[in-house]
């Protein structure tokens, strides 16, 4: 224990007031595997966390300490620019094996700086020199990463070459209609600023979206909306850019986010588990756009070996074991299993996701905040708030499902966002051993991105811990937010908790 109160009150007094998961987690891992992070004070976590998105295999996988361990007793040299190496090859080839079909057979790579944001500078500039243009079209919700171009691009920030425009969402749907009607206007929007020449927005270098909005508070696309953006761009030759540094390599339920849709995007932005675990980024787009002169976007750090080997490893494992399946398989019980829970306590409004990418809005009480409406209910079955199916599933996407916490709030509108409610739920989840995201617009959306990895046994003990938490906080706020059913005792986490871990 004093081990761990040091090192955290060092940390207060000499890193950043920038830290930001620290201080909602103040604990200090030692050891981890898996699912499971254990703290110097001996106590073990469920972590759903995973990097913010990056561990698909969990923490330490073997087969990325064993391919880490090749290279570091292989004598092969760690530092060597953008030269070639085995290990890149490799990687390379594991990589556009994965790519879907009508990007792979065209693509070009390029290796840029190591984080998810250096990605996305080096697309937004792709696209600007192949265009000639300088325009980005971005989505309201966004987040595409922390330096400046990135930035500017995200939902927070203003910038005047970038034109912001809907991102389509059933919950609080800008057009206070939710469903495939929210998601058209959102569509009709987009071609109405590139049509009209008194839009006061120029031809776009390029459009950058994420096929499920991740920090935005996991907002899914439905896939007849991404279809439709892809032939608004295709007729206008505006390149399309996916953000899938949080959606790929299986985490929402298909090997790439953009193939629940069919869609192929000009350029692709990756980075977190493309690395294994280890520092990674790249931009995979068509060649025709490769008109980059050569130096044209340098840098030092742009062959880690070390990442490429993990990376490699853990594209080859993802693919070999079918796991974005297990991902929608799991992430569609799962969600039904949070609805179940949602229809128990009105302090959470919405449940949404796909494959392991989940999220619970948590509200306050009150009336409907009228604003974002959502009653239209739910919208496609394979995305939106209401439903999940697997690759493979219908990819018409045109199911309507009203999901038990749309349906429930249909009349009055969504209520209010309730970040202290959130926060509470992710402080009693930690006091539970589990580690939970937050993220939305207001910060009230607890998010869930487990490992792909997790057991049926270990997502049981997850859930339990976060109903468990969820319980409690509600129980603190019954003044104003009685359960819908009378409380049940819940089964302890118990034992079942204690293997899981
Ligand atoms: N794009 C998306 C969709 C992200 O979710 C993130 C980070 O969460 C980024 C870009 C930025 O990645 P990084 O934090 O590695 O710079």
């Amino acid at each position: 224990m004093a081990v761990t109160e040091g090192i955290l009150r060092r940390q207060s007094a000499r890193e950043s007031a920038a830290r930001t998961y620290a201080r909602a987690l103040p604990i200090v891992p030692v050891r981890a595997r898996g699912l499971t992070i254990e703290g110097a004070d001996g106590r073990r976590y469920l972590d759903c966390l995973s990097g913010a998105g990056t561990l698909a295999l969990g923490h330490n996988h073997p087969v990325v300490l064993e391919a880490i361990r090749k290279v570091l007793d292989s004598g092969a040299p760690l530092h060597v620019l953008d030269l070639a190496t085995p290990v890149k090859d490799a990687f390379i080839t594991e990589l556009f094996h994965t790519l879907p079909p009508g990007l792979a057979d065209h693509a070009r790579v390029q290796f840029c700086g190591p984080a998810g944001t250096d990605a996305v500078e080096a697309a937004l500039k792709l696209v600007r020199a192949a265009t000639g243009r300088s325009g980005i079209l971005a989505f309201t919700g966004a987040y595409h990463g922390m330096t400046a171009g990135a930035l500017a691009a995200s939902g927070g920030a203003c910038d005047v070459r970038v034109t912001r425009l809907p991102y389509p969402q059933d919950y609080r749907c800008p057009f206070g209609v939710g469903g495939e009607r929210g998601a058209e206007l959102a569509a009709r929007w987009t071609e109405s600023v590139l049509d009209d020449p008194k839009s006061g927005v120029r031809h776009p270098a390029g459009m950058i979206l994420e096929p499920v909005q991740g920090e935005g508070g996991v907002i899914p696309a439905p896939d007849t909306w991404l279809r439709r953006m892809r032939q608004i761009t295709a007729a206008r030759s505006i390149p399309l850019i996916a953000d899938e540094v949080q959606t790929g390599v299986g985490r929402t339920g298909a090997f790439w986010a953009v193939e629940h849709s069919g869609v192929t995007p000009d350029v692709m932005v990756l980075s977190k588990a493309i690395g294994g675990s280890l520092p990674l980024a790249v931009v995979v787009y068509r060649d025709d756009l490769d008109v980059w002169e050569p130096g044209a976007h340098a840098g030092t750090f742009r062959g880690n070996q070390l990442a490429m080997a993990a990376g490699t490893a853990t594209l080859a494992y993802v693919r070999r074991h079918h796991l974005s399946e297990r991902a929608a398989a799991l992430g569609s019980r799962m969600l039904s299993q949070l609805r179940d829970l949602a229809g128990e306590f009105p302090c959470i409004g919405d449940v949404r996701g796909r494959g392991l990418m989940m999220g619970m809005e948590m509200v306050s009480a009150g009336a409907g905040a009228g604003a974002g409406a959502s009653g239209g209910g739910g919208f496609a079955g394979d995305s939106g708030s209401s439903g999940v199916t697997g690759p493979g599933g219908d990819l018409a996407g045109d199911l309507v499902d009203i999901g038990a916490a749309g349906a429930r709030e249909s009349v009055g509108g969504p209520r209010p966002a309730a970040p202290d409610i959130a926060a509470a739920v992710q402080r009693e989840c930690l006091r539970r051993g589990l580690i939970v995201e937050l993220g939305g617009r207001h910060s009230s959306v607890v998010r869930l991105l487990p490992p792909l990895t997790i057991t049926d046994e270990q997502a049981s003990a997850v859930l339990d811990r976060l109903a468990d938490a969820v319980e409690s906080v509600a129980g603190s706020h019954t003044a104003h937010d009685e359960p819908r059913q009378p409380q049940r005792r819940r089964r302890r986490q118990g034992d079942r908790a204690e293997r899981a871990g």
